[in-house]
Protein backbone atom coordinates (compact mmCIF):
# COMPACT_ATOMS: atom_id res chain seq x y z
CA UNK A 1 0.00 0.00 0.00
CA UNK A 2 1.21 3.56 -0.78
CA UNK A 3 0.29 6.57 0.92
CA UNK A 4 -0.02 9.60 -0.69
CA UNK A 5 2.73 12.17 0.70
CA UNK A 6 2.03 15.41 1.40
CA UNK A 7 3.34 17.75 -0.35
CA UNK A 8 6.43 19.72 1.34
CA UNK A 9 6.85 22.66 -0.96
CA UNK A 10 3.22 23.95 -2.93
CA UNK A 11 1.21 26.72 -3.28
CA UNK A 12 -2.37 26.42 -1.63
CA UNK A 13 -5.39 28.27 -3.49
CA UNK A 14 -7.85 29.26 -1.19
CA UNK A 15 -11.82 30.55 -1.51
CA UNK A 16 -13.98 32.17 1.22
CA UNK A 17 -16.98 30.80 0.14
CA UNK A 18 -19.74 32.61 -1.21
CA UNK A 19 -17.52 35.55 -1.48
CA UNK A 20 -14.99 37.45 -3.97
CA UNK A 21 -12.11 36.64 -1.94
CA UNK A 22 -9.18 34.52 -3.05
CA UNK A 23 -5.97 33.66 -2.16
CA UNK A 24 -2.67 31.88 -1.98
CA UNK A 25 -0.44 30.37 0.73
CA UNK A 26 2.96 29.68 -0.69
CA UNK A 27 5.82 27.10 1.09
CA UNK A 28 9.08 26.70 0.03
CA UNK A 29 11.60 24.65 1.73
CA UNK A 30 14.31 22.37 -0.52
CA UNK A 31 14.26 24.88 -3.20
CA UNK A 32 14.23 27.61 -0.78
CA UNK A 33 17.34 26.42 0.73
CA UNK A 34 18.78 25.05 -3.01
CA UNK A 35 19.09 28.76 -3.94
CA UNK A 36 20.75 30.39 -0.93
CA UNK A 37 23.71 27.89 -0.70
CA UNK A 38 24.47 28.39 -3.97
CA UNK A 39 26.37 31.52 -3.36
CA UNK A 40 28.01 32.71 -0.05
CA UNK A 41 25.02 35.10 0.41
CA UNK A 42 24.92 37.43 3.41
CA UNK A 43 21.68 36.81 6.33
CA UNK A 44 19.96 40.12 4.39
CA UNK A 45 20.00 38.85 1.10
CA UNK A 46 19.08 34.97 1.48
CA UNK A 47 15.72 36.80 3.45
CA UNK A 48 15.40 38.58 0.32
CA UNK A 49 15.63 35.66 -1.97
CA UNK A 50 13.21 33.90 0.16
CA UNK A 51 10.72 36.78 -0.12
CA UNK A 52 11.15 36.69 -3.68
CA UNK A 53 10.71 32.94 -4.81
CA UNK A 54 7.33 33.34 -2.32
CA UNK A 55 6.54 36.45 -4.39
CA UNK A 56 6.92 34.95 -8.07
CA UNK A 57 4.98 31.85 -6.71
CA UNK A 58 2.30 33.69 -5.02
CA UNK A 59 2.14 35.93 -8.26
CA UNK A 60 1.87 33.91 -10.73
CA UNK A 61 -0.83 32.49 -8.97
CA UNK A 62 -2.75 35.06 -10.11
CA UNK A 63 -2.71 34.81 -13.74
CA UNK A 64 -3.94 32.78 -15.72
CA UNK A 65 -0.45 31.99 -18.44
CA UNK A 66 1.39 29.46 -19.49
CA UNK A 67 4.92 31.04 -18.61
CA UNK A 68 7.04 32.42 -16.48
CA UNK A 69 6.72 35.23 -14.22
CA UNK A 70 9.95 37.05 -12.17
CA UNK A 71 10.18 39.68 -9.96
CA UNK A 72 13.42 41.70 -10.17
CA UNK A 73 15.85 43.79 -8.33
CA UNK A 74 18.30 46.28 -10.61
CA UNK A 75 20.84 48.72 -9.07
CA UNK A 76 21.41 51.79 -11.23
CA UNK A 77 24.32 52.55 -8.95
CA UNK A 78 27.67 50.51 -9.48
CA UNK A 79 28.77 51.00 -5.90
CA UNK A 80 25.65 49.84 -4.21
CA UNK A 81 26.25 46.53 -2.23
CA UNK A 82 23.51 44.60 -4.21
CA UNK A 83 23.78 44.89 -7.57
CA UNK A 84 20.44 43.28 -8.39
CA UNK A 85 18.68 39.81 -7.53
CA UNK A 86 16.08 38.22 -9.45
CA UNK A 87 13.32 35.31 -8.37
CA UNK A 88 11.19 33.43 -10.80
CA UNK A 89 8.49 30.96 -11.06
CA UNK A 90 6.83 29.10 -13.79
CA UNK A 91 3.19 27.69 -14.25
CA UNK A 92 4.54 24.27 -14.00
CA UNK A 93 5.85 25.12 -9.93
CA UNK A 94 9.68 25.67 -10.74
CA UNK A 95 11.46 28.43 -9.06
CA UNK A 96 14.56 29.72 -9.67
CA UNK A 97 16.51 33.30 -7.71
CA UNK A 98 19.96 34.43 -8.02
CA UNK A 99 21.57 37.62 -6.45
CA UNK A 100 25.07 39.66 -7.71
CA UNK A 101 26.55 41.72 -4.52
CA UNK A 102 29.52 43.32 -3.44
CA UNK A 103 30.88 42.26 0.10
CA UNK A 104 30.75 45.32 2.06
CA UNK A 105 31.07 45.94 5.22
CA UNK A 106 27.03 47.03 5.13
CA UNK A 107 26.22 43.07 5.04
CA UNK A 108 27.70 42.62 8.93
CA UNK A 109 24.65 43.57 10.62
CA UNK A 110 22.15 43.38 8.35
CA UNK A 111 20.12 40.32 8.48
CA UNK A 112 16.47 41.22 7.15
CA UNK A 113 15.51 41.56 3.76
CA UNK A 114 14.32 44.85 4.34
CA UNK A 115 17.74 45.82 5.04
CA UNK A 116 19.16 43.78 1.67
CA UNK A 117 16.54 46.33 -0.59
CA UNK A 118 17.98 49.24 0.87
CA UNK A 119 21.37 48.12 -0.38
CA UNK A 120 20.15 48.37 -4.07
CA UNK A 121 20.67 52.38 -3.40
CA UNK A 122 19.06 53.96 -6.71
CA UNK A 123 17.04 50.70 -8.66
CA UNK A 124 14.36 49.59 -10.00
CA UNK A 125 11.63 46.94 -8.72
CA UNK A 126 9.98 45.36 -11.35
CA UNK A 127 8.54 42.17 -12.32
CA UNK A 128 8.22 40.72 -15.98
CA UNK A 129 5.97 38.26 -17.45
CA UNK A 130 7.02 35.52 -20.37
CA UNK A 131 4.08 33.87 -21.41
CA UNK A 132 4.84 30.81 -23.48
CA UNK A 133 2.97 32.73 -26.78
CA UNK A 134 2.99 36.20 -27.04
CA UNK A 135 4.71 39.27 -25.71
CA UNK A 136 6.64 39.76 -22.68
CA UNK A 137 5.43 42.25 -20.19
CA UNK A 138 7.50 44.12 -17.68
CA UNK A 139 5.92 46.68 -14.85
CA UNK A 140 7.42 48.73 -13.07
CA UNK A 141 6.46 48.35 -8.96
CA UNK A 142 6.80 51.63 -7.14
CA UNK A 143 9.03 51.94 -4.34
CA UNK A 144 7.09 52.71 -2.02
CA UNK A 145 9.67 51.71 0.56
CA UNK A 146 12.00 48.98 1.19
CA UNK A 147 9.78 46.20 2.44
CA UNK A 148 8.99 43.66 -0.74
CA UNK A 149 5.56 42.94 0.27
CA UNK A 150 3.93 46.26 0.36
CA UNK A 151 5.61 47.43 -2.48
CA UNK A 152 3.76 44.27 -4.44
CA UNK A 153 0.77 44.69 -2.63
CA UNK A 154 0.36 48.35 -3.56
CA UNK A 155 1.23 47.34 -7.42
CA UNK A 156 -1.17 44.89 -7.22
CA UNK A 157 -3.85 47.50 -6.19
CA UNK A 158 -2.27 50.44 -8.32
CA UNK A 159 -1.96 48.45 -12.03
CA UNK A 160 -5.25 45.41 -11.24
CA UNK A 161 -7.33 47.59 -9.65
CA UNK A 162 -7.74 44.65 -6.68
CA UNK A 163 -6.92 45.26 -3.68
CA UNK A 164 -4.14 42.80 -2.11
CA UNK A 165 -2.75 41.66 1.26
CA UNK A 166 0.66 40.19 0.76
CA UNK A 167 2.89 38.94 3.84
CA UNK A 168 5.85 37.44 3.39
CA UNK A 169 8.80 35.69 5.83
CA UNK A 170 11.62 33.29 5.25
CA UNK A 171 13.71 31.72 8.20
CA UNK A 172 16.97 29.53 7.93
CA UNK A 173 14.61 26.58 6.51
CA UNK A 174 12.34 27.75 4.89
CA UNK A 175 10.20 30.58 3.13
CA UNK A 176 6.33 31.13 3.33
CA UNK A 177 4.01 33.93 2.20
CA UNK A 178 0.27 34.78 1.89
CA UNK A 179 -1.48 36.99 -0.85
CA UNK A 180 -5.06 37.42 -0.44
CA UNK A 181 -6.91 39.11 -2.90
CA UNK A 182 -10.67 41.32 -3.68
CA UNK A 183 -11.91 40.59 -6.48
CA UNK A 184 -14.47 42.71 -7.93
CA UNK A 185 -17.66 42.56 -5.88
CA UNK A 186 -20.89 42.74 -7.18
CA UNK A 187 -23.75 45.43 -5.45
CA UNK A 188 -25.12 42.53 -3.72
CA UNK A 189 -22.07 41.27 -2.25
CA UNK A 190 -21.15 44.61 -0.66
CA UNK A 191 -24.57 44.09 0.63
CA UNK A 192 -24.16 40.86 2.01
CA UNK A 193 -21.27 41.58 3.76
CA UNK A 194 -20.13 44.96 3.97
CA UNK A 195 -16.92 44.82 6.19
CA UNK A 196 -15.65 41.84 4.08
CA UNK A 197 -12.47 43.09 2.82
CA UNK A 198 -11.83 45.03 6.29
CA UNK A 199 -12.61 41.59 8.26
CA UNK A 200 -10.05 39.88 6.00
CA UNK A 201 -7.46 42.50 6.53
CA UNK A 202 -7.84 42.89 10.27
CA UNK A 203 -7.19 38.85 10.50
CA UNK A 204 -4.60 38.35 7.93
CA UNK A 205 -2.95 41.03 9.96
CA UNK A 206 -2.40 39.01 12.37
CA UNK A 207 0.06 36.36 10.86
CA UNK A 208 3.71 35.63 12.33
CA UNK A 209 6.48 35.04 10.19
CA UNK A 210 7.63 32.13 12.29
CA UNK A 211 3.83 31.06 11.09
CA UNK A 212 4.38 31.49 8.00
CA UNK A 213 7.66 29.75 7.69
CA UNK A 214 6.71 26.76 10.48
CA UNK A 215 2.82 25.91 9.59
CA UNK A 216 0.93 24.17 7.03
CA UNK A 217 -0.96 25.91 4.54
CA UNK A 218 -4.43 24.40 6.64
CA UNK A 219 -2.89 25.61 9.53
CA UNK A 220 -2.19 28.68 8.80
CA UNK A 221 -5.71 29.26 6.86
CA UNK A 222 -7.47 27.61 9.84
CA UNK A 223 -5.47 29.94 11.97
CA UNK A 224 -6.58 32.98 10.48
CA UNK A 225 -10.51 32.49 9.22
CA UNK A 226 -11.48 29.69 11.15
CA UNK A 227 -14.88 31.93 11.33
CA UNK A 228 -14.88 31.97 7.88
CA UNK A 229 -16.16 29.32 5.80
CA UNK A 230 -12.86 28.67 3.89
CA UNK A 231 -12.59 25.93 0.29
CA UNK A 232 -9.11 24.61 -0.16
CA UNK A 233 -9.05 23.01 -3.34
CA UNK A 234 -5.98 20.61 -3.99
CA UNK A 235 -2.61 22.43 -3.52
CA UNK A 236 0.37 22.77 -6.80
CA UNK A 237 3.72 21.59 -6.30
CA UNK A 238 6.38 24.28 -6.35
CA UNK A 239 10.23 22.78 -6.95
CA UNK A 240 13.68 24.44 -7.68
CA UNK A 241 14.34 24.13 -11.33
CA UNK A 242 16.06 25.66 -13.98
CA UNK A 243 15.80 26.62 -17.12
CA UNK A 244 19.43 26.97 -18.27
CA UNK A 245 20.71 24.19 -21.26
CA UNK A 246 23.24 23.37 -23.58
CA UNK A 247 21.22 25.01 -26.65
CA UNK A 248 20.88 28.27 -24.45
CA UNK A 249 24.66 28.38 -24.08
CA UNK A 250 25.20 27.44 -27.89
CA UNK A 251 23.42 30.57 -28.48
CA UNK A 252 25.43 32.52 -26.50
CA UNK A 253 28.52 31.82 -27.83
CA UNK A 254 26.88 32.15 -31.05
CA UNK A 255 25.77 35.55 -30.48
CA UNK A 256 30.10 36.39 -29.63
CA UNK A 257 30.82 35.35 -33.61
CA UNK A 258 33.32 32.66 -34.59
CA UNK A 259 36.63 34.75 -34.23
CA UNK A 260 35.33 36.06 -30.45
CA UNK A 261 34.41 32.43 -29.68
CA UNK A 262 37.83 31.01 -30.96
CA UNK A 263 40.13 33.63 -28.94
CA UNK A 264 38.10 32.88 -25.99
CA UNK A 265 38.63 29.72 -26.26
CA UNK A 266 42.50 30.00 -26.67
CA UNK A 267 42.26 32.31 -23.57
CA UNK A 268 40.60 29.46 -21.48
CA UNK A 269 43.17 26.35 -22.56
CA UNK A 270 41.12 25.19 -25.59
CA UNK A 271 37.74 24.43 -23.20
CA UNK A 272 34.62 26.84 -22.76
CA UNK A 273 32.70 26.65 -19.80
CA UNK A 274 29.27 28.47 -19.60
CA UNK A 275 28.53 27.99 -15.59
CA UNK A 276 25.00 28.42 -14.97
CA UNK A 277 24.75 30.77 -11.43
CA UNK A 278 20.81 29.70 -10.89
CA UNK A 279 21.68 25.65 -10.66
CA UNK A 280 25.87 25.08 -11.15
CA UNK A 281 25.18 23.12 -14.63
CA UNK A 282 28.40 23.94 -16.89
CA UNK A 283 28.25 23.67 -20.52
CA UNK A 284 31.30 23.18 -21.87
CA UNK A 285 32.49 23.56 -25.70
CA UNK A 286 35.60 22.44 -27.11
CA UNK A 287 37.30 23.44 -30.56
CA UNK A 288 35.15 21.29 -32.42
CA UNK A 289 31.94 22.01 -30.70
CA UNK A 290 32.56 25.86 -31.15
CA UNK A 291 33.98 25.46 -34.80
CA UNK A 292 30.16 23.59 -35.54
CA UNK A 293 28.22 26.08 -34.47
CA UNK A 294 29.80 27.80 -37.13
CA UNK A 295 29.40 25.62 -40.02
ZN1 LIG B 1 20.79 26.28 -14.71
Amino acid sequence: MTDIQPLLQYRQRFFIEHSPVRGDVVRLSDAYRTVITKKNYPTAIKALLGEMLVSASLLIGTLKINGRLSVQLQSSDENAPLSWAMAECDHTGQVRALAGFKNSDEWQNATTSRQAFAQLGQGVLFISIHPERGEAYQGIVERVSDDLAECLAHYQKQSAQIPTLLKLATSDEAAGGILVQLLPQTDADRENDPDLWERMSALTSTIRADELTELDADEILYRLYHEEQVAIPEASPLEFGCTCSAQKSEGAIFQLGHQEALHALDAHGGVLALDCGFCGQSYEFDEKAVNALFV
